[in-house]
């Protein structure tokens, strides 16, 4: 009996102690998780309330109305600059370094990362030349005209001059939705203009670059500058009605990315341009574009002219998954 009691004493002293361990560690765990919570929800919300009031909001608002009021509201000198003199200085200001390197072969922290070695070192100055006029040529006699009937559809929608600026969160999901709406212009588009009668007479002049450099990302046929170049990048703020400033932004990051894609670098920290770059030498793998496209697979079984553009998309997300697994 007195085993017992002593064995019955001892378990519910070891039970007593068990529990009083486990609402210990309840109470630990509880604390660490509602810490973790708490600090997690004040670094969103900090980080929110930083890029929506500090970095976007009270700066970027400030700046916009003290622009809209020095420019007396004027909107189509205000579409000019947002939507023609921005992104046009994002493309030269980008390409006017990468000119500096394709010219010089220096800075060599640029040239080291040259994809076809051996070309353009340097770059043929008749060839280019060439090339910087007829993308001059589609900038002003093409794509600038074309934001005239831009500019009245933008006026239509009622909100791309608005004194109110889009919140940040806002502006992400219309770049997206341009990035999608592009993607998809874009693929057919280029695929359009692959098709053996259409490549003789307008594509063929894009290609004329087997080894690419920045500035011949826009050096293409006028039609092919209009109906792959630019409606595909306009279509994007025409669905959403956005605002100029999104825009402005849009564009400049439009023109940016199509010439890394082309810049024949793989700069570090940049997205590889490696497929576009292989495009231009063997004229496949031509229905991917950037940002979706795979950076480093030469995406076997997307040049079927057959594929739809989400296959092509989903063959080459899977492959490049699998090449990122298998490192
Ligand atoms: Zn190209
Ligand atoms: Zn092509």
């Amino acid at each position: 009996m007195k085993m017992e009691a002593d064995s019955g004493y001892s378990s519910s002293a070891e039970l007593q102690k068990q529990g009083k361990k486990l609402s210990h560690a309840l109470r630990i765990s509880a604390y660490v998780f509602s810490t973790g919570l708490l600090m997690f929800t004040a670094l969103v919300n900090s980080a929110s309330w930083f890029t929506q009031n500090i970095t976007l909001g009270n700066f970027w608002q400030t700046a916009w109305l003290e622009f809209y009021d020095h420019m007396e509201g004027d909107e189509w000198t205000i579409f000019l600059i947002g939507a023609a003199l921005v992104p046009a200085l994002a493309f030269w200001g980008f390409n006017g370094i990468l000119l500096v390197a394709d010219i010089t072969g220096k800075p060599t922290f640029i040239t080291r990362y040259r994809i076809q070695l051996g070309k353009n070192d340097p770059v043929d100055t008749k060839k280019l030349w060439k090339a910087i006029y007829t993308v001059l040529g589609n900038q002003f006699f093409i794509s600038f005209p074309m934001l005239v009937p831009m500019f009245y559809i933008m006026k239509w929608w009622d909100s791309t001059f608005s004194k109110e600026l889009p919140t940040f969160q806002w502006f992400l999901v219309e770049l997206s939705i341009f990035t999608v709406v592009e993607e998809i212009l874009f693929y057919y588009s280029h695929r359009l203009v692959h098709h053996p009668v259409l490549y003789k007479h307008i594509h063929k002049k894009h290609h004329e670059w087997t080894a690419p450099i920045g500035v011949v990302s826009i050096y293409a046929h006028p039609i092919e500058h209009i109906i792959s170049n630019t409606l595909p990048v306009m279509t994007g703020p025409m669905l959403m009605g956005s605002h100029i400033v999104s825009i402005s932004a849009w564009f400049s990051i439009a023109l940016v990315t199509t010439s890394i894609s082309h810049c024949g670098y793989h700069l570090p920290l940049l997205p590889s341009p490696e497929f576009h770059d292989f495009h231009h030498l063997k004229y496949v793998c031509a229905l991917l574009s950037f940002p979706f496209s795979c950076p480093s697979c030469l995406c076997p079984g997307t040049t079927d002219r057959g594929n739809s553009f989400l296959r092509v998309k989903w063959v080459c997300l899977t492959h490049t998954l699998a090449e990122q697994l298998s490192t």
